[in-house]
């Protein structure tokens, strides 16, 4: 059972990973309560006086990055849009040091022991960020699980934590890691295109071999797969955890 709590947490790292992408690091105090499933998202308030006294202190829900195992922390990994205001907060304001109010966390979109055996990760953008959290949960847990991490992105530059995933299938079988380029011209990319549809989902995680399918994202994306599974391979909606970011 995860309690809900709300804190204040300071930014303690910034790392980009793409160039419309960065991860904070937020260190949860210890005297603060804080659990949480991997996969499920927080509440991010943050000051934004830059924007005038209406939004001068805006909200928005965040999936977690990290996965509990990791340490006393927890990352977020966040798209700039330049016309998002708290997205273009964290991106051109933000500082190390900066203190922001965490509150959760929420959602039902995580894996537990004994929900399945084999199950796809299917994420589109920044949306790989709670399936991050819940690859790497699984693995740190050593469970015997078959993880298809299907991953969607504009250009070969825009792949979200290349080099942790890289690293995790040298030394983990279990793990099968899949991107398809949406735009893949003047790139040397010779791997999947296009979006993620009933095709590569056939392909990549046909319904005979994966329990569960977990989908997040924009949320275009979130129910064009959710609808292909369902009506193009025939998958009920009790395999479907989904989380659409609209
Ligand atoms: C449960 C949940 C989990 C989420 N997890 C993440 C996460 O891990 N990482 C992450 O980056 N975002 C995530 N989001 C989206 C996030 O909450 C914000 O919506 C996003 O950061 C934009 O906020 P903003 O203040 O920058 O933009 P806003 O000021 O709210 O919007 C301004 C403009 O930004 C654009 N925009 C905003 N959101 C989107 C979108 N989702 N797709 C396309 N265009 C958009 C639109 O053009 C919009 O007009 C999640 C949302 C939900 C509901």
């Amino acid at each position: 059972m995860t309690q809900k709590t709300c804190f204040e947490a300071e930014v303690i790292q910034v790392v980009l990973e793409t160039m419309d992408v960065l991860t904070f690091r937020f260190r949860i105090p210890e005297d603060v309560p804080f659990s949480w499933k991997a996969g499920q998202f927080v509440n991010l308030t943050v000051d934004t006086p830059e924007y005038g006294p209406d939004m001068s202190r805006l909200t928005r829900a965040y999936s977690i990055s990290s996965a509990p195992c990791e340490g006393n922390f927890l990352d977020l990994t966040v798209k700039y849009y330049e016309d998002g205001h708290v997205s273009r907060h964290l991106r051109e304001v933000t500082y190390l040091g900066e203190v922001m109010t965490i509150e959760g966390p929420f959602g039902k979109f995580f894996y537990e022991e004994g929900m399945g055996d084999r199950i796809a990760l299917i994420g589109g953008g920044a949306g790989v960020a709670p399936m991050r959290a819940i690859a790497m949960q699984i693995l740190e847990q050593g469970l015997d699980v078959d993880i298809r991490y299907l991953a969607s992105c504009r250009t070969p530059n825009d792949m979200i934590y290349l080099a942790t995933l890289i690293g995790w299938t040298e030394t983990h079988p279990n793990l099968h890691v899949t991107h398809t380029i949406t735009r893949p011209e003047g790139s040397t990319w010779n791997g999947a295109t296009g979006r993620i549809d009933a095709a590569f989902l056939r392909h990549h995680a046909p319904p005979d071999s994966t329990d569960l399918y977990y989908v997040a994202g924009p949320t275009e994306m979130v129910k064009g797969v959710r609808t292909a599974l369902k009506q193009d391979l025939g998958v009920d909606k009790s395999r479907i955890i989904w989380e659409p970011w609209g």
